[in-house]
């Protein structure tokens, strides 16, 4: 029988999202205010602002809802009289919209995460960024992603204090800086009965944005970060994909921020897990068994194709390259679609898509 899922937001996300449900007949319904929103391809699309009469709207159509987008005014669902369904829980949305929240609740459940402080004005952030042996960042708490709402501070300069003033008046919190060797996000998948987690991925970033994916078998830090991810889920109620970024250094493992939500580090998991994190997130929701989360192979990369089309022509010539376009229009830092290599390979696929 079909389920089916009323999804607030229709970015690609959405999209891979509805494609994994159609075999297993859970039918995606999508809300988003972009009338060329990239899930709209794959499934009904209400095309409307996130106001609860339109969440009502779409919870009158589905079962149950859930979200694929950062940004969704966690107080509109709040007013919906149909919420009674969404998964992952709203608090899970709330706590991963605001910085502060996020990292105390990580430091409450014992997960280390760098110092943080919140910033409510001028006077705060020099005072707070001289106890700091080193650089820090200031970021909005909230709205930020893509490294958006960020500053890096080395120090107060005139032109640094009117950069940080607009952030501080949106709410803020100063970090330290981390000297990081790598980062890593672990992606787990809870339902009600069964928690299961795809392999560690080491990421990559650049200007805040993550451009490469890496899941590494057997990372040294695999248990640790599936415990803390656990740990995170629990506390939260969970049911659906959580990812929970951290920074690694020497052997720590410090949290940065959860995404509640099927993540950009998991897209690779389509052809290079048995399971795809769609479809295990899907799974999760409808309350249906699990799917493995072993890799498809010892090799999987993925790379983010960011701002500019790639060379299709050349991509695909490349064996054992899959490659996922969102059908949006080129802009400076817009992810337009990735690619996932299954298998070794010396091609210049880093250039081919940047
Ligand atoms: P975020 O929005 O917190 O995920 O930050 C985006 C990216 O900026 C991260 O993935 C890091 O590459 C970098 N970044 C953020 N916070 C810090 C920090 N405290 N120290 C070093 N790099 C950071």
């Amino acid at each position: 029988m079909t389920i089916k899922v009323g999804v607030l937001g229709a970015g690609q996300l959405g999209l891979m999202m509805g494609q994994a449900g159609l075999p297993l007949e859970i039918h995606c319904v999508f809300l988003d205010p972009n009338p060329l929103s990239p899930a709209r391809l794959i499934g009904k699309h209400i095309c409307d602002n996130f106001c609860s009469a339109a969440v009502d709207t779409l919870a009158d159509e589905v079962e149950l809802l859930t979200f694929e987008f950062e940004n969704i005014p966690a107080d509109v669902i709040s007013c919906s009289q149909n919420t009674r369904s969404l998964y992952p829980p709203l608090l899970a949305l709330k706590v991963s919209q605001d910085r502060l929240a996020e990292k105390t609740l990580f430091n409450d459940l014992g997960i280390p995460t760098n110092d943080f402080f919140p910033i409510e004005s001028l006077q705060e952030l020099s005072d707070t960024f001289s106890s700091f042996s080193g650089p820090a960042m200031l970021k909005t708490r909230r709205l930020g992603y893509d490294g958006r709402g960020q500053l890096r501070i080395e120090s107060l300069s005139e032109e640094t204090l009117a950069a940080a003033r607009p952030l501080i008046l949106e709410g803020a919190i100063l970090e330290a800086f981390v000297n990081f060797e790598s980062e890593a996000s672990c992606i787990g998948v809870f339902s009600s009965n069964e928690s299961r987690f795809y392999p560690l991925n080491v990421n990559t970033h650049v200007n805040g944005i993550l451009r490469h994916t890496k899941p590494v078998a057997d990372h040294p830090m695999y248990a640790k970060a599936a415990e803390y991810t656990e740990l995170i889920a629990k506390k939260l109620n969970y049911k659906g994909v959580l990812t929970v970024e951290f920074f690694v250094k020497g052997d720590e493992l410090l949290a940065n921020e959860i995404a509640p939500w099927v993540h950009n580090s998991g897209h690779w998991t389509i052809q290079g897990a048995q399971c795809s994190q769609f479809e295990n997130h899907l799974r999760a929701i409808c309350d249906l068994p699990l799917g493995s989360t072993e890799l498809t192979n010892e090799h999987v990369e993925m790379f983010n194709i960011i701002g500019n089309n790639p060379n299709k022509r050349r991509l695909l010539q490349i064996p054992g390259l899959h490659l996922y376009l969102y059908g949006k229009e080129p802009k400076p830092n817009r992810k337009l679609g990735h690619a996932t290599i299954i298998g070794e390979h010396n091609s210049p696929i880093r250039e081919l898509t940047s």
